[in-house]
C-alpha cells in the first residue's frame, strides 16, 4: 500500500490517410488542443497522455495492445476527429483490455457561421466520424462510457473525472490481494461466496493466512516499538487517561499497538491491500483488532468483519476511488430510529469504522466487548460528519455478483450518545427508510456495506459497467413496484447474457 502509483489515461485520436498530410497535421494539432482543454478541468489523479493520430488498422491495433500491456495505463479515451472507417478499429478494439471512454467532441464550440467552407467541413467531422466508430463499439458489445460535449465544458470534464476514478478502481480490483485471517463466521451466508468467480470477474485474489500468522507477528513486536506507536496515538488522538502512558490500562493500548504493527507488516510483506478478521477465530490473540483495523482503513486498506471478503474488497476498491480528503468506511446497518421525526439508521460495527468519515478528533477508549470472549479491545470512537453519501454492497447471488448502491444523507445524531462506545454514523436513506430497506432486502443486499461520502454514484456506475457487474441503484426516485420489475428484468437479462 502507501506506494503512490502513477496512473495514465491515453488519449487516442482516430483519422485515416485519405485526408492528406496538411489536414492530418491540423488534426494532430487540434487533438492536442482538445486534450489540453480537457486536462484543465479533469480533476482525478491521472495523467492524460496524448498519442499520435491513428490512421491505419495496424497502428490502431498496436496502440491498443500497448495500452493493454502498459502497467500505468488504466484506461483509454478515443475520439474520431475526422472520419476513421470503423472496420479499421475491429482488431484494435478486440485487443483492448483496458476501460474505454468515447469522447464525442470537436475542436470548436461554435460553428463559424460566416466563414465556414468546405475546408472546415473536411476537417471537423466528429459528428459523423464518431457515429461510424460508435456503431462498431456497439456491434462488438464492448462496454464503454460515452461523453458528449465541447472540450472546455466543465460538464464534460466532470463525466471524464468520474470515469477516471472508476478506472483507478478497476485497476485496484485487477491487482487486489486480500488476506483473510480466519474463515467466514459460522453459519453466515451473505459474507460467504465464490472466490474463484470473484477472481475471474474482478481480478481480485482472496487468500487465507490463518490467524496464527497474526498471533506470531504480534508476539514478535518489541515493547519499545509498541510504546513508540502509543506515543503517536497520544499525539494524534484524544487518548483516555487510563490508556495513556502511566495509566492503569496502558498495557491494553500497547497490545493494540502491537496488533497494528504486526498486521501492517504482514500486509506490506504480502502486498495485500485488503483483509478480514473473524471474532470467532482469534486464536491466542488477546483482543479483537479494533484500533489497528481503523488506522489501516484510514491508510486505504479495505476491511470486512466476520470473514467478509467481498465487503473488504469493495472497501479497498472504493477507497482507491475516493478523492483526496474524502471518507470511505466499512459499515453495518445496526439499529433503527423509526421516529419521532424522520426515520434513520444508526450504522456502526463492533469496532471497525474508518475515521476518514469524521472531522472530529477520535477518542481512543477501552470497553468490554460482549462477544468473542477476549480481553477488552481498544478502539477509536467518533461520529461521522453530516454529508450526502451512499452505502454500497457486493453480494454473490449464486449465478452472478450484484452491486447495490443506496443514496443516503448522513446527519447528526438526534442526541449525544454518551454510552455508545463505538464509532458510528447516522443517516437517512433515500427515498425513505421504509422504501430503502424494502428495496435493499428485495435485492438481497448485505448487512455489511461500504459507506462513502465522496465516491460519486457516477463513478460507481462507471465501475460497474467496466466490471460487467449488475448494479442496482436505490435513490430518491425509487418506487417499489418499478423496482421489483427492474429486479425481475435484470435477473432475466443476466441469466440470458451469461448463457450465451
Ligand atoms: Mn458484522
Amino acid at each position: 500500500m502507501a506506494k503512490t502509483k502513477k496512473y495514465e489515461i491515453w488519449f487516442l485520436t482516430g483519422s485515416q490517410n485519405l485526408y492528406g498530410e496538411e489536414t492530418l497535421q491540423q488534426v494532430a494539432e487540434q487533438s492536442k488542443h482538445v486534450l489540453e482543454a480537457l486536462k484543465k478541468n479533469v480533476s482525478a489523479p491521472v495523467e492524460l497522455v496524448w498519442k499520435p493520430v491513428l490512421k491505419t488498422p495496424d497502428a490502431i491495433k498496436r496502440q491498443m495492445l500497448d495500452a493493454s500491456a502498459d502497467d500505468n495505463c488504466v484506461g483509454v479515451i478515443t475520439w474520431m476527429h475526422t472520419f476513421s472507417p470503423a472496420k479499421m478499429w475491429i482488431a484494435g478494439l478486440d485487443a483492448l483490455q483496458k476501460p474505454l471512454l468515447h469522447l464525442h467532441t470537436q475542436a470548436n464550440q461554435a460553428l463559424p457561421w460566416a466563414t465556414i467552407d468546405m475546408d472546415f467541413m473536411n476537417l471537423n467531422q466528429a459528428a459523423h466520424g464518431d457515429r461510424e466508430y460508435a456503431h462498431m463499439v456497439s456491434r462488438m458489445s464492448i462496454a464503454r462510457k460515452i461523453v458528449v460535449g465541447e472540450p472546455t465544458s466543465h460538464d464534460v470534464a466532470s463525466h471524464v473525472t468520474a470515469w477516471a476514478y472508476a478506472t483507478i478502481g478497476w485497476h485496484t480490483s485487477q491487482n487486489l490481494k486480500l488476506a483473510r485471517f480466519g474463515d467466514n463466521m459460522r453459519y453466515v451466508s451473505v459474507t460467504d461466496g465464490d472466490k474463484v468467480s470473484a477472481q475471474m470477474q474482478f481480478g481480485m485474489s482472496i487468500e487465507s493466512l490463518g490467524v496464527n500468522t497474526l498471533v506470531d507477528g504480534v508476539a514478535a513486536v518489541s515493547e519499545a516499538e509498541a510504546e513508540k506507536l502509543c506515543e503517536l496515538y497520544e499525539r494524534e488522538y484524544d487518548v483516555v487517561p487510563e490508556l495513556r502512558k502511566g495509566g492503569a490500562r496502558h498495557e491494553s493500548l500497547v497490545y493494540g499497538a502491537k496488533i497494528e504493527i504486526a498486521l501492517r507488516a504482514i500486509l506490506e510483506a504480502g502486498d495485500f491491500n485488503a483483509f478480514t478478521s473473524n471474532f470467532e477465530d482469534l486464536g491466542d490473540l488477546r483482543q479483537l483488532p479494533g484500533l489497528a483495523v481503523q488506522r489501516l482503513m484510514a491508510d486505504g486498506y479495505g476491511f470486512g468483519g466476520e470473514g467478509d471478503w467481498k465487503t473488504s474488497a469493495l472497501g479497498a476498491i472504493l477507497k482507491s476511488m475516493t478523492p483526496a480528503g474524502g471518507g470511505t468506511s466499512f459499515m453495518e446497518d445496526y439499529t433503527y430510529h423509526f421516529g419521532p421525526g424522520p426515520a434513520k439508521i444508526l450504522g456502526a460495527h463492533m469496532l471497525e469504522v474508518c475515521p476518514t468519515i469524521t472531522d472530529q478528533k477520535p477518542r481512543i477508549e477501552i470497553h468490554p466487548l460482549g462477544i468473542g470472549g477476549k480481553e477488552d479491545p481498544v478502539r477509536m470512537v467518533f461520529t461521522a460528519k453530516p454529508s450526502a453519501g451512499r452505502v454500497v454492497c457486493l453480494v454473490d447471488m449464486g449465478d452472478r455478483f450484484r452491486m447495490i448502491s443506496n443514496e443516503i444523507e448522513i446527519v447528526e445524531p438526534n442526541e449525544d450518545l454518551p454510552n455508545l462506545p463505538v464509532a458510528r454514523a447516522v443517516w437517512q436513506p433515500m427515498p425513505t427508510l421504509a422504501a430503502s430497506a424494502e428495496a435493499w432486502m428485495l435485492a438481497g443486499g448485505s448487512h455489511h456495506t461500504v459507506l462513502t461520502n465522496s465516491v460519486s454514484n457516477e463513478t460507481i456506475e462507471d465501475f460497474a459497467r467496466i466490471a460487467k457487474v449488475e448494479l442496482v441503484n436505490i435513490d430518491e426516485n425509487t418506487e417499489l413496484r418499478a423496482f421489483r420489475k427492474e429486479l425481475q428484468w435484470s435477473a432475466a437479462y443476466h441469466r440470458l447474457a451469461e448463457r450465451i
